[in-house]
């Protein structure tokens, strides 16, 4: 069995209604040779940095290879701290990178979607606790059943050394908890997926928008983070963080997620801010 999960969200309710998704008028937006290359360049400097940055996230090929680890370990104790500590900037950061992308897509007249919106804000700050858990391995989850609750497998907690790579995560969670168990904002879902399969010619539609939505939050977040916090390390290296725990040696990917490699790809391809960044700093 596949297991390429990072971050998944467990769906214990079913899809009763089907998923019809809004259809927003927009160009058909294509890159550019150059602008592929620019990319690809990008994605090198990630994943560069992955082995030079003393606090690089581990990949998760990498985590899925290891034992798993006690909850009491150093490693995951640090890890759970790391997570809890940054959990209201998380929840702040997701807010402010949600309005932004309704804003971006063109949603920020329809009062139907700003109702939902605002329904979404509430759960994200409802949110109150990382639960470290043995058992989920190099997976954090979100149970409908306990939604103030983000359960962080120990493996995955160790495996996230910077704040900027656990903040990518918990944002990535976040952004479940946001959409709900209703798909509440399967419309800029649905945009956003339709303009990441645009651009890098990948079928990104149903939960494989909803994954990438949640990691384009979760580089979003970072970036503000970054802007907030500014230190003597490189932007390029701390962007690099949100997103490395994909440099991965075994590229798979399944029905709902991407593979790691191409997560990256259309993270990039949406936000090409991030690209830039990446190049310009990469010393
Ligand atoms: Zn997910």
């Amino acid at each position: 069995m596949k297991k390429i999960l990072l971050a998944t969200f467990v769906l214990l309710a079913s899809f009763g209604a089907g998923f019809s998704q809004a259809k927003p008028t927009h160009a058909h937006a294509s890159m550019s040779p150059e602008a592929k290359e620019l990319l690809e360049e990008a994605i090198g400097v990630v994943c560069t940095q992955a082995k030079l940055d003393p606090k690089s996230s581990i990949a998760i090929d990498e985590m899925q290879a290891r034992p798993s680890l006690p909850i009491q370990s150093p490693e995951a104790r640090a890890g759970a701290e790391r997570a809890q500590r940054l959990l209201p900037v998380a929840k702040e950061l997701v807010i402010t990178s949600l309005r932004q992308l309704s804003t971006d897509y063109g949603f920020q007249n329809s009062r139907n979607f700003n109702d939902r919106l605002r329904q979404a804000v509430a759960r994200v700050n409802s949110v109150k606790r990382v639960r470290p858990d043995m058992d989920s391995r190099d997976n954090a989850s979100v149970f409908l059943s306990r939604p103030h609750v983000i359960t962080f497998g120990t493996i995955f907690l160790a495996g996230l050394r910077s704040d900027e790579g656990m903040i990518s995560v918990l944002a990535h969670e976040l952004m479940h908890i946001a959409d709900g168990d209703n798909d509440s904002l399967r419309a800029l879902v649905g945009a956003i997926g339709n303009r990441a399969s645009d651009l890098t010619g990948l079928s990104i539609h149903g939960q494989r928008g909803e994954e990438v939505t949640c990691d384009l939050i979760g580089a979003m977040a970072v970036r503000a983070y970054i802007v907030s916090t500014p230190d003597y390390q490189s932007i390029a290296r701390r962007l690099a963080r949100s997103i490395q725990h994909n440099c991965v040696e075994l590229d798979e990917g399944d029905e709902d997620h991407l593979s790691p490699r191409n997560t990256i790809r259309a993270l990039l391809a949406l936000n090409p801010g991030l690209v830039r960044e990446l190049i310009d700093d990469r010393f």
